[in-house]
């Protein structure tokens, strides 16, 4: 018997499962949510062994199972530890830590600046 490329729930490709759910954590958490309002969303990270540190979104059940309806964007084995938010961000580009209210976005990053942000893409 043809063994299966990927043990992902959805069933598709590791390519595939980053291409649907890669930036897609919160959306469908929010609707994980929607759906059992017994689920908690947490924002924080997910310390992936290939990729390291992402910035991620899950769920929780009120026993604190994790609940993660996007884990098929990261490279398996799912074995990562999931590290919720301390409303303070590390900045990608300096390493300075701020509070998350003062702090810049781009895509899955985080800066403590603007100059650090462009600093850090490079314009
Ligand atoms: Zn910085």
């Amino acid at each position: 018997m043809e063994q299966p490329k990927t043990s992902a729930p959805c069933g598709l490709s590791a390519a595939t499962c980053y291409a649907k759910y890669r930036g897609k954590c919160k959306e469908m958490v929010e609707e994980a949510c929607r759906q059992d309002p017994t689920l908690t969303p947490v924002r924080g990270h997910y310390i992936c062994w290939s990729w390291g540190k992402q910035a991620h979104w899950w769920a929780v059940k009120p026993d604190g199972t994790i609940v993660d309806p996007t884990v098929g964007q990261f490279p398996k084995p799912h074995i990562g530890d999931y590290i919720p938010f301390d409303d303070v961000i590390e900045c990608s580009h300096c390493g300075k830590r701020v509070a998350e209210e003062h702090a810049t976005f781009y895509g899955s990053y985080a800066f403590c600046s603007g100059s650090c942000n462009i600093r850090f893409v490079g314009l």
